[in-house]
């Protein structure tokens, strides 16, 4: 290993140690009811603590809802009445299916696509695992 690498390692090390304590918050789906639809408040919020474009994020919202919607502004508009709880269990699952590592658990994942398939790419670890 070069010291080079090791100053890297290092610098990484000591980034892991400052953040400790200070997880990776998902924030809690904020929600509000309109006629017969319902609406994400924090959408654009969430999609950028977990760092995933808005478009992916909303249509895994829509497919696991079985239903569709469209973003407006901050805001995501869904098609019918979902609960609160509901909705925040899907934006789990999100995180779940393509934010966390599922080596070591870190967020800080990437999607990078290889030969055309999607895989997570860890920042932390290094883990390649296909989404
Ligand atoms: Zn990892």
């Amino acid at each position: 290993m070069s010291d080079y690498e090791d100053l890297l390692d290092k610098g990484l090390e000591e980034a892991d140690e400052t953040s400790q304590g200070e997880r990776f918050e998902l924030p809690e789906a904020e929600t509000r009811k309109e006629g017969s639809k319902t609406i994400l408040e924090n959408f654009k919020e969430i999609a950028e603590t977990v760092g995933r474009e808005e478009k992916h994020f909303s249509k895994f919202i829509q497919d696991e809802l079985g239903t569709n919607g469209h973003i407006e502004g901050s805001e995501l508009v869904l098609n019918g009445e979902f609960r609160r709880g509901n909705v925040n269990g899907r934006i789990e699952n999100y995180a779940r299916d393509w934010v966390y590592c599922p080596e070591c658990e870190s967020p800080d994942t990437k999607i990078v696509k290889e030969k055309g398939v999607e895989m997570m790419k860890c920042q932390a670890c290094g883990a390649r695992n296909p989404v």
